[in-house]
C-alpha cells in the first residue's frame, strides 16, 4: 500500500484547490527578452528576413551540439520530414511508423507520397517494436520512428533490422532535442533526426525545424527543397517546398538553445519527484525510459488502469479539469484510428497501441516548473485515486 498523505477531498467534491491558478500544461521557456531584442533589431537593420546568416550560425551551432555533419533548419518538423522522405524516394511505396505518434509523422509520409504501413509500439517505452517493425520492413522505401515524449528508440534493434531489410531508418525527433542514447546526443543516428522547435517543445524558435544527418547528399537535398527545389539558380532539379526558416525564428531558437542540457536535466529531477510522489498508487504506471538513456521529458505522460486505479483516465482527467489542472492525451486516438487514415488500405490491428492510447493521460510539466509544483500535482493524482469511489458516482451523475 502506498502511504501518501492525501489529507483534503478533490475539488470535484467541494475540497479546495490546490492551484487556484490553475495549471496550463505547458508553458515554453521563452530566452531573456533583452537579448532577443538585440538579436531582431541587428536582423531587421540588416534588411534579410530570410536566407540569412542567423539561420546558419544556429545550424552551426546545432551542429557542433550534435556532433552531426550537416544541420538544415526550415520551417518546422512536418516540412523537414517532407523533404527527408522525398529526398529517400518514398513516393509510391511502404513505409512503415508508429501509430503511437503524432499525426504529423503519418501526413509528412502522405505528402511524401509514401503509403503508412503502422507498426506496433513496445509496451514498456512506447517506442516502435522491433520485431513487428522488422516483419513489415522488407520491401519498404524507409522506416521512421518516434521518439516518444523524448524517450530515445531501441536504435540498436532498429540498425539491426534496417541492417536486414534495407530499409532505412529516419527518425522523429520532435521531442528529443537534448535526448541521450548511451551518452551519444539523439540527432546522430538513422540517416537522418528532424526536431520540432514549436511552441510545445522543450527548446522553440515559435515555429521551426531542424534536420540533421551525416550524409551530404540528403542535406543538400533538403537546402534545395526547402528553397522550392533549386540550389539558388532557380532551375528547380524537383518540386520542392518553401520550407525556409526566417532570420527572426532563427534567432529565438539560438536563444533558446542556452541552457538546453539544465532544462532536461531538471525536468528529469520533476519526473523523478512526481513518480517519488506517487510510487506504489495502484493503477497507475509511466512508460519506461531505458536505464542508459536521457529523456527531454517533452511530456509527463502517466497511463491509468481504471480497474486498479479507481476511475478511468477520462475521469482521471475530468477530475483534474474541475482542479484547473489541464490535460491531454497524447496519443489517443492513435493515428491509425484518426478519420484521415482509419481507411487506409493497409488497415493495421495493434492491440498493445489502443491499449496504451486508451490509458495515456499526459500531465502539466515545463523547463520552469518548481519542483514544489510537482509534488502538489502528485498530491492531487493520490487525493483523487483516494476519493474515486465517490468520485465516480459524482462524475458520471
Ligand atoms: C510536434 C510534433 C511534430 C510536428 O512538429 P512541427 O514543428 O509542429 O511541424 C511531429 N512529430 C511529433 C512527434 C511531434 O510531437
Amino acid at each position: 500500500m502506498h502511504t501518501i498523505v492525501t489529507e483534503g477531498r478533490p475539488t470535484a467534491l467541494g475540497g479546495p484547490a490546490v492551484f487556484p491558478e490553475g495549471l496550463p500544461l505547458v508553458r515554453p521557456a521563452l530566452p531573456d527578452r533583452d537579448d532577443l531584442l538585440r538579436s531582431f533589431a541587428r536582423i531587421l537593420d540588416s534588411g534579410m528576413l530570410t536566407n540569412g546568416p542567423t539561420v546558419r550560425a544556429f545550424e552551426e551551432r546545432v551542429a557542433a551540439y550534435l556532433r552531426v555533419d550537416h544541420v538544415v533548419a526550415v520551417a518546422s518538423c512536418t516540412s523537414g520530414l517532407m523533404l527527408v522522405l522525398q529526398a529517400m524516394g518514398v513516393s509510391g511505396r511502404r513505409v512503415v511508423l508508429p501509430s503511437f505518434t503524432f499525426s504529423a509523422t503519418a501526413h509528412a509520409v502522405h505528402w511524401a507520397g509514401g503509403h503508412p504501413d503502422f507498426a506496433e509500439i513496445d509496451a514498456s517505452h512506447l517506442t516502435l517494436d522491433c520485431a513487428d517493425t522488422g516483419s513489415r520492413a522488407h520491401g519498404a522505401a524507409a522506416i521512421v520512428g518516434t521518439h516518444v515524449y523524448g524517450t530515445p528508440c531501441d536504435v540498436e534493434g532498429l540498425e539491426a533490422v534496417s541492417a536486414r531489410t534495407d530499409a532505412p531508418i529516419l527518425y522523429d525527433a520532435a521531442h528529443a532535442l537534448g535526448s541521450r542514447h548511451r551518452g551519444e546526443p539523439i540527432g546522430r543516428f538513422g540517416t537522418a533526426e528532424v526536431f520540432s522547435l514549436s511552441p510545445t517543445k522543450v527548446t522553440v524558435a515559435a515555429e521551426g525545424g531542424l534536420v540533421a544527418t551525416n550524409d551530404e547528399g540528403l542535406a543538400e537535398a533538403c537546402r534545395q527543397g526547402r528553397d522550392y527545389g533549386h540550389p539558388g539558380d532557380y532551375d528547380c532539379r524537383f518540386p520542392g517546398l518553401n520550407a525556409r526558416m526566417s532570420e527572426l525564428h532563427a534567432a529565438i531558437g539560438m536563444a533558446s538553445l542556452a541552457d538546453l542540457d539544465q532544462r532536461v536535466q531538471h525536468r528529469g529531477l520533476l519526473v523523478r519527484r512526481f513518480r517519488a510522489g506517487l510510487e506504489g498508487l495502484p493503477g497507475l504506471s509511466f512508460p519506461e525510459t531505458p536505464a542508459d538513456a536521457t529523456s527531454t521529458y517533452k511530456d509527463l505522460t502517466i497511463r491509468v488502469s481504471s480497474e486498479e486505479f479507481g476511475l478511468s483516465r477520462d475521469g482521471l482527467a475530468r477530475a483534474l479539469a474541475i482542479e484547473g489542472i489541464d490535460t491531454r492525451r497524447y496519443f489517443d486516438p492513435p493515428v491509425h484510428r484518426q478519420q484521415a487514415y482509419r481507411h487506409g488500405r493497409l488497415g493495421s490491428t495493434l492491440p498493445v497501441t489502443d491499449r496504451v492510447a486508451g490509458e495515456v493521460l499526459t500531465l502539466p510539466l515545463w523547463s520552469h516548473m518548481d519542483a514544489s509544483m510537482m509534488e502538489r500535482l502528485a498530491l492531487v493524482v493520490a487525493r483523487i485515486h483516494r476519493h474515486s469511489a465517490q468520485l465516480r458516482v459524482a462524475l458520471e451523475a
